[in-house]
């Protein structure tokens, strides 16, 4: 392995991945390295929505992000419009967010990963390694040793997983405890498909694509999205559903039947027929559970932690798991540059990993337990579930009054030194 310092090494290659290693790999001292499982750095999947505090967080990581999405073909949303889908009151707008400078955006995944990946120098990355197993002070010097898949063994000062949320690392971390905050269903599954921008507009509704918004349809037991990305050629469409009985494989074949059964009391609204309509039109067309973690006791453990959703999955309902990856890697970024910042100190930096990981569990275990919490909750309340809220359109917009602002307030200077100051403390 290249590179003199402390040696890192950063277990998996997606958006969190990506994130950290842009954090991480210009800090003085630092050697980072990541290892991707898959024979290629690649995401699937359609589009990423980055509100406000995600575009702060990515800015913080990399200062030219805005140069970044425009490359990656980055959307302003504009706003984001939620109506009612089902029901008498079908249509109705029910609340509009965002706007102006404070609009975040829409972009696709596989192009927003191209150019994360693009500052890294090629030689930190390494595709087609598959962590199998993880030792820790076995070895000298508070070392983690990394097997992969294949055969080779790497030593390393410390390891932070970004290998999703079905992580390994994260079953390292937990240890015992594992099996018992291991993923699980949340109650919903989804379908999301790309189609090009004219044949959405043609087949939903011209007067949905004014200018490029989200926009949200809320009705009993689902929910239906498009958005705008691609610099505008093409449309995201989803459409998620309550699930009631979770089938144990969390991909499954999706047909027509399925859907026009799930949302059979939304046939006679503005949204569900043509949002079927566009879905079975694609080929390989799939439904998936989605899955979150409920609870988690720690992100850390000696020198291995982890970040992402392989420490904190959530529900898409407030879009802000990609933003809580990115504010992991600002605050990692921040601990991991300060571990040399007192010339009066004699603890070597290496050393200081430990407290560093510990502070970086401390000040994001909370916020992100709020997010996955929040965001189960908003699904409800955006499928009809809850039973004192129900699809009325004036509780709705009652209950939907502020709910993001936890995420989007966040004042990210303050929460660096917050960090900062649990890691002195921990060392003092
Ligand atoms: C349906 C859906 C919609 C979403 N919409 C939004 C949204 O609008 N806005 C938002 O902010 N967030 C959204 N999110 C959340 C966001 O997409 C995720 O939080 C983010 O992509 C997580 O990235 P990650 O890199 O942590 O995990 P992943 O994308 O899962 O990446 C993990 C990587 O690790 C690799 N890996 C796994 N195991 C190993 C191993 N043993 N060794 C080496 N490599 C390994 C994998 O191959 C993969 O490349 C959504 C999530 C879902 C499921």
């Amino acid at each position: 392995m290249a590179g003199t310092g402390i040696r890192i090494a950063i277990i998996g290659g997606g958006l969190t991945g990506a994130t950290l290693a842009n954090a991480l790999f210009h800090v003085p001292g630092l050697a980072v390295h990541v290892y991707e499982s898959a024979p290629t750095f690649s995401e699937r999947g359609a589009s990423v929505a980055l509100s406000t505090n995600a575009l702060q967080a990515l800015k913080q990581v990399i200062p030219a992000s805005t140069e970044l999405l425009a490359r990656a073909g980055a959307v302003p949303m504009n706003s984001s419009r939620a109506r009612l889908g089902s029901g008498p009151l079908a249509g109705t707008l029910v609340v509009e967010m965002g706007g102006g400078v404070e609009s975040g955006v829409g972009v696709h995944r596989a192009a927003l990963l191209r150019e994360l990946l693009a500052p890294l120098p090629p030689s930190l990355l390494h595709a087609n390694k598959k962590l199998t197993s993880l030792a820790q002070n076995k070895v000298g010097d508070g070392e983690v040793e990394v097997r992969f898949e294949d055969g080779t063994v790497e030593r390393f000062d410390a390891v932070i997983g970004a290998d999703g949320i079905f992580s390994s690392v994260r079953n390292y971390v937990l240890g015992d405890d594992a099996a018992r905050h291991a993923p699980s269903p949340a109650g919903w599954w989804d379908c999301r498909v790309l189609v090009s921008f004219e044949k959405a507009k043609a087949t939903i509704g011209e007067q949905y694509f004014d200018m490029p918004r989200q926009n949200a349809w809320m009705g009993d037991g689902g929910f239906i999205l498009h958005d705008v990305l691609d610099g505008g050629k093409t449309v995201q469409l989803a459409i998620c559903l309550v699930e009631k009985e979770p089938p144990k494989e969390r991909k499954r074949p999706l047909t027509s039947e399925m859907l026009n059964e799930a949302l059979r009391g939304w046939l006679d609204g503005p949204i569900a027929k043509a949002a079927i309509e566009l879905i079975v039109d694609q080929p390989n067309l799939h439904g998936y559970s989605e899955w979150e973690h409920k609870s988690t006791p720690t992100y850390a453990n000696g020198r291995v932690c982890i970040v992402g959703d392989a420490a904190h999955a959530t529900t898409p309902w407030q879009g802000a798991g990609a933003g809580q990856a990115f504010e992991d890697a600002v605050i990692l970024g921040h601990l991991m540059s300060n571990l040399s910042s007192d010339p009066n100190d004699t603890t070597r930096p290496v050393d200081k990993i430990a407290a560093a990981f510990q502070a970086f569990d401390a000040v994001r275990r909370p916020r992100c337990q709020r997010v996955i919490d929040s965001s189960r909750s908003t699904g409800l309340l955006t499928c009809g579930q809850d039973p004192d809220v129900g699809l009325d359109p004036d509780k709705l917009r009652a209950a939907f009054a502020g709910r993001w602002n936890f995420i989007f307030s966040l004042d990210l200077e303050e929460y660096k030194q917050e960090a900062l100051d649990m890691m002195k403390q921990l060392l003092a």
